[in-house]
């Protein structure tokens, strides 16, 4: 007879809500401009798209594990020494990699109340408890991070600037953060966004993960170096953590074609150069299209910006979701965060942000 027994999973995994990415299609609507997931619109480095391609002849050939030459490109870009580098298949999975080795079941994170999904899930997976800080005006809120380390805590994760909200913490916080946390609990320094910050305090976070034991940044190669489908993130850390992480991961988690196109891609500086040219000129333009339309913005120093409606009927973000999608502009809404009346438009190119705040100011009813 048949075992009435099923594979349960573990506690914790059913908590779990599965990230649901941003849309990319508008159903019936030949021509779209994709504004949901914070990609850039100047692409890749054609370095880069010529790399992939010469990878094409080794594809029977595992990866190199240790992806020697990305962590040596990195470490020659940002002046580190590759072997505080670990390399990962996005920066997601470093984000979970960390969790998976220093939370454990009973073990608390902390994240701010509209952070990155990712790290609630992160946190879940590896069997440890969830714990939210509140924010200030939508921005991390130092005093309330430390509020809630308790003895349990293991790690906090902290996006700067932070995604979907766009808003930054100077230097002056995060040291303050870093000074008033136990030596014990792992604080993680998210820089998906670090290249399009201006704030001239911005590297001193490098070098916090560099000298300080519980001090890690994350980085990706799918925003400013336009490679989200290579999927290619870095991190560094100390010694300790990183062979912590090492241990962990996949043997080869870093694919050949990234390995390439990544290397290629950081020493495009010309190519990072226009893209931070491009966000710098196009973030100010649409913050003042979308203000002058009436509507309230969150400043952003990211590649992207949040839009609040209204609970009015007619003006809701839900509504505006569906004119926009209508109108082929393909933008995120962020309920899951926390913020049902708001959408996360993404810094796209000059016809693209035309086309949004066209089919914006169409659904306000105010004449063009
Ligand atoms: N951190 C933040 C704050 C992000 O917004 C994202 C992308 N949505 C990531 C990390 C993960 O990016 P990736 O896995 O593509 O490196």
């Amino acid at each position: 007879p048949r075992s009435p027994l099923r594979p349960q999973p573990r506690p914790g995994v059913l908590a779990i809500e599965a990230y649901v990415p941003g849309k990319s299609a508008a159903p019936g609507v030949a021509k779209i401009h994709k504004l949901s997931s914070n990609e850039t619109p100047l692409g890749p480095s054609p370095r880069a798209i010529e790399a992939v391609r010469a990878e094409a002849a080794t594809l029977a050939l595992y990866p190199d594990g240790s992806a020697t030459r990305l962590r040596a490109a990195i470490g020659a870009r940002y002046g580190l020494d590759p072997a505080r580098i670990v390399c990962g298949a996005g920066s997601d999975e470093l984000l979970t990699l960390l969790a998976l080795a220093f939370v454990g079941p009973g073990d608390e994170g902390i994240f701010c109340e509209h952070g990155f999904l990712v790290y609630r899930i992160a946190i879940l997976t590896a069997g440890g408890t969830p714990v939210v800080a509140p924010e200030t005006n939508l921005t991390a809120d130092v005093d309330a991070i430390l509020a809630a380390v308790t003895p349990r805590t293991r790690i906090v994760y902290l996006a700067n600037p932070n995604n979907p909200t766009g808003t930054y913490l100077p230097f002056e916080g995060v040291r303050r953060l870093h000074a008033g946390l136990p030596g014990n609990v792992l604080l993680v320094l998210d820089g998906a966004y670090a290249e399009y910050v201006r704030a001239n305090d911005y590297t001193a976070g490098l070098e916090l993960a560099l000298d300080a034991p519980n001090v890690v940044m994350t980085r990706t190669f799918s925003k400013i170096h336009g490679l989200a489908a290579q999927r290619i993130g870095w991190m560094v850390g100390s010694e300790a953590v990183v062979d912590a992480v090492n241990r962990i991961r996949g043997p080869f988690n870093v694919s050949a074609g990234a390995i390439a196109a990544g290397s290629a891609a950081i020493a495009d500086e010309g190519h990072v150069a226009a893209a931070v040219a491009h966000n710098d000129e196009w973030l100010a333009w649409l913050t003042h299209a979308v203000e002058a339309l009436g509507l309230a913005v969150t400043p952003s120093v990211g590649n992207f910006l949040l839009v609040h409606f209204s609970d009015k009927p007619g003006r809701t973000a839900a509504e505006a979701d569906a004119h926009l999608t209508r109108a082929g502009v393909i933008v995120r809404r962020v309920s899951s965060y926390g913020l049902p009346n708001a959408l996360r438009v993404t810094v796209g190119s000059a016809e693209a942000n035309r086309a949004f705040v066209d089919a914006l100011t169409d659904f306000l009813g105010v004449p063009r």
